[in-house]
């Protein structure tokens, strides 16, 4: 069927809605009483002059924001007809909407300041856009945000769980992580296949004692063979066991490892690992 919303002379009136794409994981939520819980777990702690949504869609988070006087939205769309759509309804949003992918956005051509992250957020990107939170973390005090459950999970798990992961591990070690409330498939126009779940990332005050790059090495090892000792599954950076066995980690696997004992694991494999540069 042809897209009837698609054309450069696209005018949108109060009737028109903005057609959901897939591929751009557009699912919009109906459910106002659902927006203004996600956006009240934003207001409440948001203590940063602007707040950037990314995915706007046709503004059912952003008409509640934008009431808001203690900080100043801006927000970010990758689809042109949302865009062109919110421009309509949201004249005061318009030199504070971007056109364009929040995966390539260069943050600090925006911002210059720390500023706090909210969206439902389309979910083909949603771990892509975590790791672009956590390589920001410094300039992002505050996220609150909906993504597909199963996803949310991960972020929040504990150790032994099946949810936990890569995910869980290197968010939880900048991050609080706050798994808030999981909402229905049937609050949304269309429907996704799968539960949402929002949650919420607090920035730690203080960061544990351990270099990024190697802690996420050692994590990704650790889980990539995940049903593999650790022992073996860190056999890339070569540690004898003669040093890992008494640290208890050995004959443990990664799913097992707390955020503290990665910290204490990822020191050990700088001190004694010939396969890296010290
Ligand atoms: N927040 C709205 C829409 C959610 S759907 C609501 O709750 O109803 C996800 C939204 O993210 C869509 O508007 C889609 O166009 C947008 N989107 C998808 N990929 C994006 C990207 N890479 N960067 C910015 N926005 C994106």
């Amino acid at each position: 069927m042809k897209n009837l919303f698609h054309t450069e002379n696209f005018k949108p009136d109060k009737k028109n809605i903005v057609r959901a794409k897939k591929h751009l994981g557009q699912h919009f939520l109906k459910d106002e009483t659902i927006a203004l819980n996600i956006v009240k777990a934003f207001t409440d702690e948001c203590k940063t002059k602007s707040a950037l949504e990314i995915g706007p869609g046709m503004g059912v988070l952003t008409k509640y924001l934008l009431e808001q006087k203690t900080f100043e939205t801006y927000a970010i769309d990758i689809d042109k007809e949302s865009i062109v759509w919110l421009k309509e309804h949201f004249p005061s949003l318009e030199n504070k909407l971007i056109e364009g992918d929040f995966l390539n956005l260069n943050l600090g051509d925006i911002f210059k300041e720390p500023f706090s992250l909210i969206g439902n957020f389309p979910y083909n990107i949603s771990s892509q856009i975590v790791f672009k939170i956590i390589e920001n973390k410094n300039q992002i005090p505050l996220m609150v945000g909906m993504f597909q459950k199963e996803v949310a999970e991960r972020f929040s798990a504990n150790p032994c769980s099946k949810a936990y992961g890569i995910l869980s591990v290197l968010t939880q070690a900048y991050y609080h992580v706050e798994y808030l409330f999981t909402v229905s498939e049937t609050v949304f126009d269309p429907p996704p296949k799968v539960k949402s779940g929002v949650i919420r990332l607090k920035r730690r005050e203080t960061d544990f004692d351990v270099p990024e790059k190697m802690l996420f090495k050692v994590v990704k090892a650790g889980f990539n063979q995940r049903r593999k000792k650790l022992r073996n599954a860190l056999s890339q950076f070569n540690i004898s066991d003669e040093i890992l066995k008494p640290s208890g980690f050995s004959d443990k696997r990664a799913e097992e490892l707390s955020v503290q004992d990665f910290v204490t694991l990822t020191h050990l494999v700088i001190n004694n690992s010939d396969t890296i540069g010290k």
